[in-house]
């Protein structure tokens, strides 16, 4: 009888907890099961979560291991399937949900998502290896399969099912009310999550403010405006100055890290309207807030707001209708968010820790 070989392969990992720890390395494909696939990453995109990670602030490596393979935001194709995989067949593209679940009842719920118990694990984050690697192996029921005509943005589905969560938990929220139809939007930060929240906005038809410091002109202002979203340096005008001068504020997308701001929008938001925070805010900072206002504008006001991390395989899905529907209404505009190319030897000397200047979004490439 003899032992099949252990296939290896090239990946970029990181030492968690110790800061700008990046290098390549070669680790053990773990055999496919029955019901799992083998995909050939061609594409993974880096974001800041990967950037904390890297500087060591957030991450843990697999169970007994010392270092994790980076990389959430994924495209590839699939090489392999096990006997009884009838959803997916080799040459299929996919991407593939990060989360995995735990035992809570919410995750034994189908919804990994809205984990109770913080006891899941996330490829490339929180005790399983990430994507950044030639190959990877999953069970098919992370995939999700992507159409080709969608290849040249697939690798920004998982950033954008973050956003395709967030919308849709406003919208199930704001079923409270008969006539919820919302006119008015404001995203905060324009980075990928906030660039991709205006084009989801305005592709509902709703008129979107989206606000960063920096002046414009910058490709980022570029493609908020190219949307027909309008962008808005916070540097020059303050968002409370910008909030005075608006309709009733129905929806807001807050993707900045920055708390005063997540706060300012608390206070800022309309009435009948939802706040939807998404960014993880370390440290812990002890501000004095306009609470009075808050409190009072939220309960005089109806208004929500809600925290929402991570997405669902069926944001995944919606990304999916959602960038084909981007295309057609902008073409080639999703695509040109991808300003920086790099393959895994470059990532790993230039070391992927630092926002290169002028890119919104960088993907290592590894076709
Ligand atoms: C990822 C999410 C993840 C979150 C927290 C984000 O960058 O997009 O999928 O849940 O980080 O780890």
């Amino acid at each position: 009888m003899s032992l099949a070989a252990i296939d290896y392969v090239s990946a970029l990992a990181v030492h968690p907890g110790i800061p700008h720890s990046v290098h390549l390395t070669s680790i053990p494909l773990p055999a496919p099961g029955p019901h799992d696939a083998v995909v050939k990453v061609r594409q993974v995109g880096i974001c800041g979560t990967d950037r904390e990670i890297i500087e060591g602030k957030f991450g843990t490596p697999p169970p007994g291991q010392h270092e994790l393979v980076l990389g959430h935001e994924v495209f590839g194709v699939v090489e392999s399937v096990g006997d009884e995989v009838a959803t997916l067949a080799p040459g299929d593209f996919v991407s593939a949900t990060v989360r995995r679940p735990d035992n809570c009842a919410y995750c034994q719920a189908g919804q990994p998502d809205m984990c109770q118990a913080l006891g899941y694990v996330e490829r490339g984050i929180i005790g399983h290896h990430g994507f950044m690697a030639e190959r990877f192996v999953d069970d098919v029921d992370y995939l999700v399969p992507v159409p080709a005509a969608l290849a040249p943005t697939a690798v920004l589905l998982e950033p954008l099912s973050v956003v395709e969560k967030a919308v849709r938990q406003a919208n199930l929220i704001q079923q409270r009310m008969a006539a919820w139809r919302p006119k008015t939007a404001v995203v905060l930060g324009a980075g990928p999550i906030g660039i991709l929240g205006t084009f989801l906005l305005r592709s509902r038809g709703l008129e979107v403010y989206t606000l960063a410091r920096t002046p414009p002109p910058t490709p980022n202002a570029g493609l908020v405006t190219a949307c027909g979203a309008h962008y808005v340096s916070t540097s020059e005008t303050p968002f409370r100055e910008l909030a005075g001068s608006l309709p009733n504020i129905d929806i807001i997308l807050e993707a900045t890290g920055h708390g005063p701001l997540a706060f300012d929008a608390m206070d800022l938001l309309g009435n009948n309207g939802v706040l939807v925070w998404l960014s993880i805010i370390g440290g812990d900072d002890l501000s004095p807030l306009p609470y009075s206002s808050i409190l009072r504008g939220h309960v005089l006001g109806n208004k929500v707001t809600v925290g929402s991390v991570n997405s669902a395989y069926e944001d995944f899905t919606l990304g999916v209708a959602d960038l084909g529907k981007f295309d057609l209404l902008w073409p080639k505009l999703t695509e040109t968010m991808i300003t920086h190319r790099l393959n895994l030897d470059e990532a790993s000397e230039i070391g992927i820790g630092h926002v290169i200047p002028g890119s919104v979004k960088t993907v290592i490439d590894f076709a």
